[in-house]
């Protein structure tokens, strides 16, 4: 079983509800008969995601990321990066220095590192322009990336950016480009959205990531997956970095019906919206364990 809960489900500014991250567990048997899943994976890890993980690590089902009332960050296996906005990257200080700290004295001796995935595109910068300045200062030297965590580069040079990785050698999660901010023109600022594929029923699951509305670079993946996770922007507003709820009540009936919408501003309880729950498969809830597979 693959399961999705979001820790937060608003936009960078949001402050009713935490960033948009989302925790991925992945289970050989389920949540009913395992306290604590097989292998996890954070899809970004933004400036409110300590918050908004020791929150979560307090709710029940969700014990395993608790140690004695702090977060228990060695429970993060894996951390997927889709662009270096700081609500998808800002948590990622803490989650080194932490994951590093609580496992310093492993009988082992080797200090747990967890493994960091991203397009290498986003990888270099993110070291260079983002990371560096806080992580490279330690006593004794300079650290690098590595010192943090095992590091996973994908290849976006490929076709359609189809590069990925995969959890219990079943769950694959093949990275696509997306169109957030154009600096000159469409998709040159590296970020990419996620297939998530069920290798044994081939059913998938789109993860959009933060885009503009894109017809064409979605609308086949959404058709034929199980259902969809986009971008939302609740507000209209001319050339938006985010799809506006606007442009996605175009898309065909069907698709919307299977499309949970997250990243959203802190109006989304107005009477105005109240059609989302019809029209779509409903705003994101935060702390909702999402069945993507059985
Ligand atoms: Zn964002
Ligand atoms: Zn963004």
């Amino acid at each position: 079983m693959l399961t999705l809960t979001f820790l937060g489900v608003g936009s960078a500014f949001a402050k009713r509800n935490f960033q948009s991250n989302a925790l991925i567990e992945a289970w050989s048997a389920g949540p009913q008969s395992q306290d604590a899943p097989d292998d996890t994976l954070l899809i970004d890890f933004g400036a409110t995601g300590p918050l908004a993980l020791h929150s979560l690590s307090k709710q029940p089902g969700y014990s395993y990321l608790n140690h004695g009332g702090r977060i228990h960050y060695p429970a993060v296996r894996s951390i997927f990066i889709t662009h270096l906005h700081s609500d998808h990257i800002g948590g990622l200080e803490e989650l080194a220095v932490m994951s590093m700290y609580q496992t310093a004295d492993h009988p082992g001796g080797e200090t747990y590192r967890p493994r960091i995935i991203a397009a290498e595109d986003v990888l270099a910068d993110l070291w260079e322009h983002s990371l560096r300045g806080g992580l490279s200062a330690r006593r004794g030297g300079r650290a690098e990336l590595e010192d943090y965590f095992s590091v996973k580069s994908l290849d976006s040079a490929q076709p359609q950016g189809a590069d990925g990785f995969t959890l219990l050698d079943r769950y694959t999660f093949a990275i696509f480009p997306v169109d957030h901010i154009r600096i000159h023109q469409a998709y040159d600022w590296p970020t990419y959205g996620l297939l998530m594929t069920d290798g044994r029923s081939g059913e998938t699951v789109v993860y959009s990531s933060d885009t503009r509305f894109d017809r064409t670079g979605f609308e086949e993946r959404m058709t034929s997956s199980r259902f969809n996770f986009h971008d939302v922007q609740l507000e209209d507003s001319p050339d938006s970095v985010h799809a506006t709820l606007s442009e996605l009540r175009t898309l065909p009936q069907d698709v919307r019906r299977k499309t949970i919408l997250y990243h959203f501003g802190d109006h989304w309880d107005d009477q105005a919206y109240a059609f989302v729950a019809d029209e779509f498969a409903g705003f994101a809830q935060p702390g909702h364990r999402y069945v993507l597979f059985d």
